[in-house]
C-alpha cells in the first residue's frame, strides 16, 4: 500500500463496497454530513467499524455553505436570462430558483456575483425585491437540485459553526467518528468555535480546518497553530479566490503543515474524469503524483467514490501512483529546520530519522499516546517504515491521515524492556521486520506520558 493516505468519501456508489475499498488502499472514510440523513450516516460507520477498528472516519461539516433546495429535473439557465433566487417552498426552473437561506435577500446586493455549483453557472445580482434577489445570468449551463450557491463577495450573516453543524457535531461526536472537518473556516476563531462545541458535547475530536475561503489566507499560521489539521478544499477554494491561485496556496499550505507536523490532505477533482470513465486523465494522474512531492499526508477523492461508476477503481489508480511517486525517493529527507532551537520531540524525531538513515534501520518505532511523535517522525518523510503503537485505537485512528504510520495496536505496557520485546515479537510475526534487522525506536521514560518522548535506543531484532 502507498505511504500516502487516501480518504475516500462514501456514498451511494460506495456503501456497499467498504471492504473492497479498504483492500484497494483507502485507510481513511469522509462522511460528507450536507448529503445523506443521519441515519444513512450511522449505518455507514457501523459498516466500518465492523470492518476493521484501524480504518479512520472523517465527519464533514457543511459549515455555511447555501444550496439549492428543488429544482426540476433538465434545469438549464441560458446565458443572458433572468432568473430570480428566494427562499421558500416549491420546485425551481429557469425562472425561479429556491435557495436554503432564509436571510439571502437580506444579505446580497446589486451587483454582486452568484456561482452555481462548482462554478460552472454565474449569475450576477440586478436588484433585490422583498425576499426575491433578481439576476442576469452571465454564465448559463444545467442547474440540479443540492447544488451549492457561493455568494463570493457577499457578506453572509452567518459564521462557524452554524445551527445545523451543532447538530451534525452532535451526531458526530456520539457516532464515535475519529476526525471532524470544518468547511468556510475564516480564521481561528472560527476553529476554536467548532472545538468548543466538539467539547461541549464531551468529545475530544480533532477538527481539521478546510481552507477555501479568501479571509483565511489572511490567517493560515493562527488557524494551523489551533487546528489538528488542514484540507486543501479546493472545490470552494477556486470559487473563493481566481482559479489560477489554487495551485500555489496549495502548495503554501502543504509546506506550512509539512513543517509543523500536522496532517494535510488535498481534496477535490483529484481524478474527476473517473466520475464516468474507468482510466484517469494525464493532468489528474500528475496532480496526484504533484500534491505527493509537495508534502500532501492524504490526497481525498470526493464524487469519485460517494457517486462516480468507477470508485474502487479510482482507489486503485491513486494507490499505484502514489506508491510509484513514493518510490522515486523524492520525498526522502528532514525537512528543513528553522534553527530557532527545536522542541525535545521535534529533536528526537528528527533525529530518529537521522539515525535509522545512518544504520541502515528497517523501521522507526514510535511508542505513542497521542500520535504526536508518530506525526513528527513521518513528517522527514524517512524510507523506513514508521511503525505507531499505542494502546489507543482513537490515536491511531487520528493517524489514518499522516503520512507513512502504520498502526500497531497493543495492550503490552508495563516496563520498557518488556514492552520492546513483545513489540519486536510483534512486528516479526507481522512481517514488518525479520530477525537481525535493525530497528530505531523512539520512547519516553517514564512510559505511556503523551508527550513525554525523550530518548532514542537502536534494537536488533532477535
Ligand atoms: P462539498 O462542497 O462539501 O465537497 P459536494 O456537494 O461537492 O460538497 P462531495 O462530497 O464532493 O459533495 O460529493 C460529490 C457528490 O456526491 C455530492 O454532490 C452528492 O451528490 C454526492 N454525495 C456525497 N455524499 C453523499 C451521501 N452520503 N449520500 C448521497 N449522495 C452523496
Ligand atoms: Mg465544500
Ligand atoms: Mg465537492
Amino acid at each position: 500500500m502507498s505511504r500516502t493516505k487516501i480518504i475516500a468519501t462514501l456514498g451511494p456508489a460506495s456503501i456497499d463496497r467498504v471492504d473492497e475499498l479498504v483492500r484497494a488502499g483507502v485507510s481513511a472514510f469522509r462522511l460528507n454530513l450536507s448529503h445523506g440523513t443521519h441515519e444513512w450516516h450511522t449505518h455507514a460507520i457501523q459498516k466500518i467499524r465492523a470492518l476493521s477498528h484501524e480504518v479512520g472516519i472523517m465527519a464533514d461539516l457543511p459549515g455555511p455553505k447555501l444550496r439549492l433546495t428543488h429544482v426540476r429535473e433538465g434545469t438549464r439557465l441560458e446565458r443572458g436570462a433572468k432568473v430570480v433566487l428566494t427562499h421558500g417552498e416549491g420546485v425551481g426552473d429557469e425562472h425561479v430558483l429556491y435557495v436554503d437561506y432564509p436571510r439571502l435577500a437580506r444579505d446580497v446586493q446589486a451587483g454582486e456575483r452568484v456561482l452555481i455549483g462548482d462554478g460552472d453557472v454565474e449569475l450576477v445580482v440586478d436588484s433585490v425585491s422583498g425576499s426575491d434577489v433578481l439576476c442576469t445570468v452571465v454564465a448559463g449551463g444545467d442547474v440540479a437540485s443540492c447544488r451549492g450557491v457561493s455568494l463570493p463577495s457577499t457578506r453572509l450573516g452567518v459564521s462557524v459553526p452554524t445551527e445545523r453543524d451543532r447538530e451534525h457535531i452532535a451526531f458526530a461526536v456520539d457516532a464515535g467518528v475519529d476526525l471532524i472537518a470544518a468547511s468556510f473556516i475564516r480564521d481561528e476563531h472560527d476553529v476554536r468555535a467548532v472545538q468548543r462545541e466538539v467539547q461541549a458535547h464531551g468529545g475530544d475530536v480533532p477538527v481539521i480546518a478546510k481552507i477555501e475561503k479568501h479571509e483565511a489566507l489572511e490567517h493560515l499560521d493562527a488557524i494551523l497553530d489551533v487546528a489538528y489539521g488542514l484540507m486543501v478544499a479546493r472545490g470552494d477554494l477556486g470559487i473563493e479566490v481566481p482559479i489560477e491561485r489554487v495551485p500555489l496556496i496549495q502548495r503554501r499550505l502543504l509546506m506550512m503543515c509539512r513543517r509543523v507536523a500536522k496532517p494535510s490532505i488535498v481534496a477535490t477533482q483529484m481524478l474527476e474524469s473517473m466520475l464516468t470513465s474507468p482510466t484517469p486523465t494525464r493532468a489528474e494522474v500528475s496532480d496526484i503524483a504533484n500534491a505527493i512531492l509537495e508534502g500532501a499526508d492524504a490526497l481525498m477523492l470526493s464524487g469519485e467514490t460517494a457517486v462516480g461508476r468507477y470508485p474502487v477503481e479510482a482507489v486503485r489508480i491513486m494507490e499505484r501512483v502514489a506508491s510509484e511517486t513514493e518510490r522515486s525517493g523524492e520525498l526522502e529527507g528532514p525537512v528543513e529546520l528553522e534553527g530557532r532551537g527545536m522542541g525535545v520531540q521535534q529533536a528526537i524525531s528528527h533525529a530518529a530519522c537521522i539515525l535509522a538513515h545512518e544504520v541502515g534501520a528497517r523501521a522507526i518505532l514510535t511508542p505513542t499516546a497521542s500520535g504526536s511523535t508518530a506525526r513528527h517522525v513521518a513528517s522527514h518523510r524517512p524510507s523506513q517504515s514508521v511503525l505507531s503503537i499505542s494502546e489507543s485505537h482513537a490515536t491511531l485512528r487520528r493517524l489514518s491521515i499522516t503520512w507513512g504510520v502504520q498502526p500497531v495496536h497493543t495492550s503490552e505496557f508495563g516496563s520498557l524492556e518488556h514492552v520492546l520485546k513483545g513489540l519486536m515479537r510483534r512486528m516479526r510475526e507481522r512481517g514488518d521486520v525479520a530477525s537481525g534487522d535493525l530497528v530505531v525506536i523512539t520512547a519516553g521514560v517514564p512510559i505511556g506520558i503523551a508527550g513525554g518522548t525523550n530518548m532514542i535506543r537502536v534494537e536488533r531484532v532477535p
